[in-house]
């Protein structure tokens, strides 16, 4: 399969690429984005097929049908990292919660959030391509929380690559920022920058624009890549997981194949919601995507109305980090599929330059066809913890968000799967909160007060957390980020 570029070609970049390109420079014509020439259709002979495939074989297949140019050999490699899971023979549990809702558990990798189920195999395929071309990469990672683990996590001790993460000092929790701290291969570096998110974000993107910074890396032969999911390399790995809450249901005997189902996904850039939307349009059969928000918006207004506007837009801290967030990445990949390289070019620019842009009628029926959506607040989410945990089933802030699209954007009496991204350990103050009341717990004892409540055990992972010496203790202000990236080069 070959991949094209979201805004057309400038003549500098090649017209297409094969996959292992696109993720290894996964940034192409005027900013643009890789996305598939055309997609696989498997439709329902494949999910027959796979009826009782476990989730390496469905993953194998799926990436067979993209038919990407890496060798069966790594993609084995990539895939066997699925059994360091907690259960290697279901590493995605799919959960009856209500009598029509069922919760796929994508948090049962080493970094305990959904961000494992496509950095765990992407981190081995991207060191596999750097050792074959003998180069070296750089990524460079700015992270409000979870991505930032699981980068380290993946990248740890991998030949040819080299992380710098960022995380906004105090602007994490303490396990999130305990997962980072205490790893100590020597490829990785983690630094503490006092500010925000937007802060380290906007500091990578002055970085990367710096004359010195690109020529210090040119002398020193590294090249870049990224980990976040505009690298298309993430993304085929968040298709499969679609298909296989699906095929869960069927053997659950849920639903016969063929029956319609709602995904109810919570989103921030959008690259969960692609991997669903790909799913569908390769066979699937999916009634519609319910886009979950919190109280950052922008994505239930853009499906709602077809406008995107960041104008006197400011991030909202919300207790679904991972969410907060206003310019949403794989929107784009969405706007080139529906409608084209030219439009999308169009309308990315007019964001750039203006901070918004309008679909017209047509467009917006084409979204809407495919997408409904909602947002939950704080309070909402809380309350949704608190009845589902009354119910049986304890669950973290961002996928209590999905409770709310889950009542409010189904026309239709079907079945439901709502992804769940992070476990409970990740967030445990908030729903210590939800649960318990208590304000103001640190992590370790909201660990312990929901263990508690709950009956439940906290995960070893997590637990020695706690005690294992910080190996990264720099923490800087924001204007020597560039200087101490390039100190460590
Ligand atoms: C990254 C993340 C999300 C958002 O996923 P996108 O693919 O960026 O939309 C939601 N929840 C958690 C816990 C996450 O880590």
């Amino acid at each position: 399969m070959q991949f094209i570029e979201t805004r057309g070609n400038d003549g500098q970049h090649p017209e297409t690429v094969r996959f292992s390109a696109a993720i290894l420079a996964p940034v192409s014509s005027y900013g643009g984005l890789f996305s598939p020439q055309n997609l696989p259709v498997l439709g329902e002979a494949f999910l027959q097929q796979h009826l009782s495939s476990d989730y390496k074989t469905l993953a194998r297949a799926v990436l067979t049908s993209f038919a990407i140019d890496i060798e069966d050999a790594i993609i084995d490699k990539a895939l066997a990292l699925y059994d360091h899971f907690d259960n290697p023979a279901n590493p995605v549990p799919v959960v009856k919660v209500k009598e029509d809702l069922y919760v796929s558990e994508l948090y049962h990798g080493p970094t305990r959030a959904f961000k494992d189920m496509a950095l765990q195999p992407f981190g081995l395929l991207l060191s596999a391509l750097a050792q074959q071309h003998n180069e070296k990469y750089l990524i460079l990672v700015a992270t409000s929380g979870d991505t930032g683990p699981a980068a380290l996590e993946t990248f740890k001790n991998r030949q040819n690559i080299r992380v710098v993460c960022m995380y906004p000092d105090g602007g994490t929790s303490d396990v999130q920022r305990l997962q980072m701290v205490t790893e100590d291969a020597d490829n990785l570096k983690v630094i503490g920058v006092k500010g925000d998110f937007d802060d380290t974000q906007s500091a990578l993107k002055h970085l990367l624009g710096s004359v010195e910074f690109n020529q210090t890396l040119k002398t020193k032969n590294i090249q870049l890549s990224a980990a976040n999911s505009v690298n298309f390399g993430r993304i085929i790995f968040q298709t499969i997981y679609h298909i296989h809450a699906y095929l869960e249901l069927v053997r659950q005997q849920a639903i016969t194949l063929g029956e319609k189902v709602y995904l109810s996904v919570p989103s921030g850039n959008f690259g969960n919601a692609l991997g669903g939307y790909y799913a569908l349009k390769m066979g699937l059969p999916v009634e519609k995507i319910l886009i979950a928000s919190n109280s950052n918006n922008i994505l239930t207004r853009f499906i709602h109305t077809g406008v995107y506007d960041l104008r006197d837009l400011s991030v909202t801290p919300t207790t679904s980090p991972a969410m907060d967030i206003l310019k949403s990445s794989n929107i784009e990949r969405i706007l080139f599929d529906l409608f084209g390289k030219q439009r999308t070019r169009e309308l990315m620019q007019q964001l750039d330059n203006e901070k918004h842009y309008a679909l017209n009628a047509a467009e917006l029926a084409q979204i809407q066809a495919i997408f409904a959506a909602d947002y939950c607040t704080d309070e909402e989410g809380k309350a949704y913890i608190k009845q589902t945990f009354a119910d049986g089933y304890l669950m973290d802030p961002h996928t209590a968000t999905c409770f709310k699209t889950y009542d409010n954007c189904r026309d239709k009496p079907l079945k439901t799967i709502v992804y769940s991204t992070a476990e409970w350990t990740k967030f445990s103050p908030v729903i210590a909160n939800a649960l318990t009341g208590e304000t103001d717990t640190r992590d370790i004892d909201a660990l312990k007060a929901v263990a508690s409540k709950a009956g439940i055990k906290i995960p070893a992972t997590i637990n020695s957390l706690f005690d294992k010496p910080v190996a990264q203790k720099t923490v800087i202000d924001k204007q020597d980020i560039e200087k101490t990236i390039l100190g460590i080069l």
